[in-house]
């Protein structure tokens, strides 16, 4: 039988983020209809890029601006535009938006949820996660009409697959939230510029940065590829850098291409937070750091001499 499935896309400032693909191509199934719920009103231009990979239907959600910011609007947008088009699995990616979205269309239908998926088969309805820090992976076996999964970003390899797609619009205008009101809207600090859980590209600073200052060094030269900053518990606990960079058991989980660690020990707490990355490039003075035998490259040298030669190289 036909399935219908639905697929919440993340833009940014009118661009899709790359992200995206790889949760297409884990959401396609056999014989199946893939509808992309498209929020920002550039449909349009986003429409190329969701063909490449797959996508049959773009519902262009109709929200007006102090709709879009109010999630619980959203949440309810697309839970109409879900039942509209007879979705039987709804897949969003495991980000910020994602984490704040994701639960509340799954609380407010009654469908079950797991985050952070890697592999989802819809047939056997089995989601797989990680779980316990990364130590062992979960297949969670769901049963409901309609089920909502968080994919981990970057998790999948995007592959093309392509397609045209038609493009329909869905009237959320007459949605209202109850109880839930936006006061204020505002950029981000400029330390969160880049996702960390979307990062393709990670510098994650330990001890061996010694100070903030140092931790300036460091985002001036993520900036110039546009890299993630990322930290260790105890550069967070000496105050050089806030704890919404912390990676490890009781920071952030995340899953970038190449995780570049400057002077930092890569202990198990850190290492249940980053040990899905791709690459491991680890640069420290001591060569009998843990982070040394789990990297795939490094370095023996002072992280702030390395990192002056690096920006050097990628300012010219
Ligand atoms: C319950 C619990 C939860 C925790 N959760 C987390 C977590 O989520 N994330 C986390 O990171 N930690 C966590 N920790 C802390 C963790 O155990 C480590 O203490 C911490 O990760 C160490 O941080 P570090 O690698 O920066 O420091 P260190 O272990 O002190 O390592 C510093 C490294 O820098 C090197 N170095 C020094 N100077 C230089 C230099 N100039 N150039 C190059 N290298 C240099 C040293 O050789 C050393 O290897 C947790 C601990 C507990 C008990």
């Amino acid at each position: 039988m036909m399935k219908n499935i639905g697929i919440i896309i993340e833009s940014d400032k009118g661009k899709i983020k790359e992200t995206n693909f790889g949760m297409i191509t884990l959401a396609r199934a056999k014989d199946a209809k893939l509808f992309a719920f498209v929020m920002a009103a550039d449909a349009n231009a986003l429409k190329k890029d969701l063909e490449s990979y797959g996508i049959t239907t773009i519902v262009t959600l109709l929200l007006a601006d102090d709709q879009l910011n109010n999630p619980v609007v959203r949440a309810k947008a697309l839970i109409n535009a879900v039942k509209a088009h007879d979705i039987s699995a709804v897949f969003g990616l495991s980000t910020a938006p994602g984490k704040d979205l994701l639960p509340r269309i799954a609380a407010l239908m009654g469908a079950p949820l797991v985050m952070d998926c890697i592999h989802v088969d819809l047939e056997k309805k089995v989601a797989t996660t990680s779980q316990y820090s990364g130590k062992t992976l979960a297949g969670i076996k769901l049963t409901g009409e309609v089920l909502v999964l968080g994919v981990r970003p970057n998790a999948v390899e995007p592959v093309k697959f392509p397609n045209s797609a038609e493009m329909v619009e869905f009237d959320g205008s007459h949605i209202v939230s109850n109880g839930f009101k936006v006061l204020k809207t505002g950029e981000a600090d400029r330390k969160a510029k880049v996702s960390l859980v979307e990062a393709e590209v990670i510098f994650a600073g330990g001890r061996g940065m010694k100070s903030s200052e140092n931790f300036a060094l460091l985002f001036r030269c993520a900036d110039t590829i546009n890299a993630g900053v990322a930290a260790s518990r105890v550069a967070v606990d000496s105050g050089w850098v806030p704890y919404s960079m912390q990676v490890g058991q009781t920071g952030e989980k995340v899953n970038p291409r190449v995780y570049i660690a400057w002077g930092l020990s890569g202990s198990i707490q850190h290492f249940a937070g980053m040990k899905t990355a791709g690459m491991v490039i680890a640069i420290n003075t001591d060569e009998n750091a843990a982070i040394m035998s789990n990297s795939d490259y490094y370095v023996v040298a002072d992280a702030l001499e390395v990192l002056a030669e690096l920006t050097k190289l990628l300012e010219i």
